[in-house]
């Protein structure tokens, strides 16, 4: 069967990653690139792929079977992904959680409207955590839920404090409150706040003469991804940045607590741990799953909005369901 042709649009962390991805698999080809930047200032790693404007996506349509979205959730996201939908079947790592149903919305008309398919809030959280929440639930009924993420870098966090006014650059850690962490694996079953589970590290590079109040204010009162959370904001100089804080890990852990029997007796616990040398490109590995998942919904004549609850799970593999069955069930 023919490859199915890549288009990447937004060649940050996440673009390489798809990139990379790509190589790994060969039914994949990675076919244009799409920047919003001068596409003469973005080289791709992969020679040979052509970069062109993101105000020409239209003019490629043929070009290519599925563009993955790689720009950010906070601000470009929610505008570039209903508008490609109208374009392509496409994909994306949309992360801001209380916004899902608003973004799945709005792509949902547009790619109904147009015959696509699009595959939102794919990557690992939303994505392989979600699956691993809904697996755990529904095989354990009665039980507790229970995400801790870290220590890493949020991508999405850092993306955000990024657009702060007077901040140049930053990284953002999540941080796991150990005993709470311990607590939820010793099957204690502890009720926590938002608060009680993780913390959050900020490490700022500020504008020069910026307010730094200003920019630590901004932050901790940003809703959704800093209000409800101890934040410590920590200036650094672009060199402390550079050396100390370069890598791009993360990871962390589903946790469904539960039990079965007459009165509850059996107790289960279901854990889906992930430890990422590279978030990027993880995600960047699972978008490419759900993009493989896209072509071939698209291909069957479905249309609109997906998340990975949608998409049956050998969708995602190259591999036939006779090959499935016999190696991995
Ligand atoms: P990033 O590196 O900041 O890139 C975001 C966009 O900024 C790029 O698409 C690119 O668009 C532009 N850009 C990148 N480098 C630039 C530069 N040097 N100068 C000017 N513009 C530049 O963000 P990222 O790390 O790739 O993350 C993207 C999003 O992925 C995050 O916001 C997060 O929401 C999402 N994410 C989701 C998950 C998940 O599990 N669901 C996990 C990780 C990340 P242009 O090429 O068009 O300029």
């Amino acid at each position: 069967m023919a490859k199915t042709r890549i288009g990447i649009l937004g060649y940050g962390n996440l673009g390489r990653g798809v990139e990379l991805a790509c190589r790994q698999n060969d039914d994949m080809e990675f076919a244009a690139l799409f920047t919003r930047r001068d596409p003469a200032s973005v080289r791709p790693l992969t020679a040979g792929v052509p970069v062109y404007a993101a105000d020409d996506l239209a003019a490629h349509r043929d070009d290519v079977d599925v563009l993955v979205l790689c720009g950010g959730s906070a601000r470009d996201l929610p505008e570039q992904t209903p508008a490609c939908a109208s374009l392509f079947n496409v994909v994306d790592s949309f992360d801001t959680h209380a916004n899902i149903p608003v973004h799945f919305a709005n792509v949902d008309v547009e790619a109904k409207a147009a015959g696509t398919v699009a595959v939102v809030s794919g990557g690992w959280d939303p994505g392989m955590f979600s699956l691993a929440r809904l697996y755990a639930e529904s095989v354990l009924p009665e039980g507790k839920d229970y995400t801790f993420w870290g220590r890493g870098v949020s991508q999405g966090h850092s993306d955000a404090i990024r657009r702060v006014e007077g901040v140049a650059d930053a990284r953002q850690y999540t941080v796991p409150v150990h005993s709470a962490l311990e607590a939820v694996r010793a099957g204690e079953d502890p009720e926590l706040t938002t608060r009680q589970k993780h913390t959050r590290e900020c490490y700022v590079v500020a504008e020069e003469g910026a307010d730094k109040a200003a920019i630590e204010r901004a932050i901790a009162e940003m809703p959704n991804y800093f209000a409800d959370y101890d934040t410590t904001v920590t200036f650094v100089t672009q060199e402390e940045l550079d050396r100390d804080h370069a890598g791009i890990p993360h990871g962390g852990s589903v946790i469904r607590s539960g039990a079965t029997g007459e009165r509850g007796e059996s107790r289960h616990v279901i854990e889906y741990a992930l430890k990422l040398d590279s978030n990027p490109e993880f995600t960047g590995s699972v978008l490419v799953a759900c993009a493989r998942a896209a072509h071939r919904l698209a291909r069957e004549g479905h249309t609109g909005c997906k998340t990975l609850f949608d998409i049956p799970p050998a969708y995602l593999s190259p591999k036939s369901a006779e090959e499935l069955r016999a190696s991995m069930l």
